[in-house]
Order: structure tokens, then sequence, then C-alpha cells
């Protein structure tokens, strides 16, 4: 059965941002700071923030490329879209860890859905992840996670054809060292 999925276009999480309330508004100039020390003073107010899940979702969904949303700065973000600076689609050289629990590509998975916007095409493709059920929208993200798992299948296969012909039984491999997300 294909999920169903549903965008995320209410914005009343906003009423209990962090980075909104009063007493936090001097630190708003952190969030777009190209300084390392602000960027993480401001990841921490947002993993401190009751509605960071809302927040990166409704960032993605709005594709914010620029900034700290959620916890994610803006190369994070990019690389869980796989867009680049401008915003357009691009296979990047890292591949996706979910934005909002950092899990790695293994944790990935790649599914097709109905499109709820209707439009120009029926199906769109999203990123699962396994170990926080966070998911996001995102074609060539998906693309990627799919290609990691078949590199990782590929890989395996070789290994296993490596072991099975050689006499040496001792010949031990340990799949968790394969790491193939750089
Ligand atoms: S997660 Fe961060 S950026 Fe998002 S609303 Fe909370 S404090 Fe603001
Ligand atoms: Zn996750």
């Amino acid at each position: 059965m294909i999920p169903f999925w549903e965008p995320s276009k209410d914005v009343e999480w906003m009423r209990d941002a962090e980075c909104a309330k009063p007493s936090n508004r001097h630190m708003m100039d952190l969030f777009f700071s190209d300084e390392l020390e602000d960027k993480h003073q401001a990841k921490n107010l947002c993993f401190q923030c009751p509605v960071r899940k809302d927040c990166v979702k409704w960032a993605l969904e709005n594709a914010m490329i620029w900034g700290i949303w959620g916890g994610n700065d803006e190369h994070e973000m990019r690389r869980a879209l796989s867009v680049n600076a401008d915003g357009a689609e691009i296979r990047r050289d890292r591949f996706p860890k979910c934005p909002y629990c950092q899990a790695r590509t293994s944790s990935l998975k790649a599914m097709v859905v109905d499109n709820p916007d209707g439009g120009r095409w029926l199906t769109m493709r999203l990123v699962e992840c396994i170990d926080c059920g966070f998911t996001w929208r995102s074609r060539t993200s998906a693309n990627a996670v799919n290609a990691y798992h078949a590199l990782k299948a590929d890989k395996k296969e070789q290994i296993k054809k490596l072991s099975d012909s050689t006499e040496d039984s001792q010949l031990a491999f340990d799949f968790g060292d394969l790491d193939l997300e750089q």
C-alpha cells in the first residue's frame, strides 16, 4: 500500500518557537551568522525548542537553505534536500542524513507516495528515517538513498564471493566497517 503523506501547511507551531520568544530575540543574528561559535549557540537553542520537529519539516518543505533551522545549518539543510546554494537539485558528494535525529544513510529508506498537491506529478519521492520516523520530500535524496543501499548490497556480494572463493575460513569481514558515507 502506498503510504499517505501530508505536507506541513499550518504554522501554528511557530507560536511556540524558542527563537521567537522576546527573551531570545537578541539571538536572531546568530541564526544567520558565518561564525562557528554563533552557529553553535543557535543550534543549542534549537535543541531546547519544543517545536523543533515541526520547524525542520516546515523548513525542508519551504527549501530554507540559508540560516539555521531546527538545529541544521545551511549545509545540513542542503545535504538533506540534495540541492546546491542556488536551490537546484544536484547529486551531492555526501549521502543524506536524517535532518531531525542525524541518523546516517544506513538508517534511511526511500519511498514513493501519492502526491497530495496534485499537479503534474501523480507521485513523489520521500526519505524516511527508520530510527526516528521523520519523513521529508526530496526526489534526489531518495535516489541517493537507493543508490547507497544498492552500493552497499553490491559490496557485500563482492565480499561474499571473495570469501567463498578462499579456503581460509578464518577470513573475517566486518560489514559494519563499510562506510560509504564519507
Ligand atoms: S527549532 Fe530553532 S529555528 Fe526552529 S523554531 Fe525552534 S529555535 Fe527557532
Ligand atoms: Zn531520524
